[in-house]
């Protein structure tokens, strides 16, 4: 599983209680209060251009992931027992948070965990899976060719806002997997090791309401060695 609650909630708390200002938020509107927080791209705003431009990048990973991440340490700051708990655990046990932040949760939590695998799985000249990941896609999609196909089609599906994932069980099998709006496979305790956000804010700017181009375009910007290493 991706820690990626455990240490961003460390390095939340370390961060307040050095009083220092936790880089990767280039707005200051969202000074870190709470357990989570936005990290920084690990690559500058225009590396996956031509297929993602850099402003598309800075206003989705500053405004709309960042907003999530403000909205979730939100809703968890009355609620101090729920704010420890890891990030994929308040998404599989949604019904067993209190009910009034359950749907802040569900939006803003499954936001926060699918962005930060988004970015995460992207990078510049990403290069082809490796030879393991590469024989697991041609046993369970026949080849890659064929998951990409698969994955634009379901990706171009999901109606309004949502994502497709592409999810690994515990044997290592790998399944297409769509959600609406900030759901996530997390929710059904299942890991996702790639998935491309098709909310319309991921795209729009360049492709407009053309998302089987950006869907198409998007394989262009995988890091397929950040793909195998979620895979685990
Ligand atoms: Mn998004």
């Amino acid at each position: 599983m991706p820690n990626l609650c455990r240490r961003s909630f460390l390095a939340g708390a370390a961060a307040v209680a050095a009083n220092m200002v936790v880089p990767g938020v280039s707005h200051p509107q969202a000074p870190p209060s709470g357990p989570f927080r936005l990290a920084a791209l690990a690559y500058p705003n225009n590396a996956l251009e031509p297929h993602i431009d850099a402003r598309t990048m800075e206003l989705h990973h500053d405004r709309h992931h960042g907003a999530a991440v403000a909205g979730l340490n939100a809703a968890l700051k009355d609620h101090g027992q729920a704010a420890q708990m890891r990030l994929e655990q308040m998404l599989l046990k949604l019904g067993e948070l209190p009910e009034e932040i359950r749907t802040a949760v569900r939006n803003n939590g499954g936001s926060h965990a699918n962005h930060t695998m988004f970015w995460q799985i992207m990078g510049k000249d990403g290069g082809e899976p490796d030879s393991d990941l590469k024989r697991a896609i041609d046993r369970d999609f026949g080849s890659l060719a064929k998951l990409q196909d698969r994955f634009n089609a379901a990706g171009a599906g999901v109606f309004g806002s949502g994502w497709v994932f592409l999810t690994a069980d515990g044997d290592g099998g790998l399944a297409i997997v769509t959600k609406p709006n900030q759901d996530t496979p997390l929710m059904d305790g299942r890991r996702a090791i790639m998935g491309n956000d098709v909310w319309e804010h991921a795209y729009y700017l360049n492709y407009q309401n053309r998302r089987p181009d950006y869907l198409k375009a998007w394989w262009n910007t995988v890091n397929w060695a950040a793909v195998a290493k979620l895979r685990g």
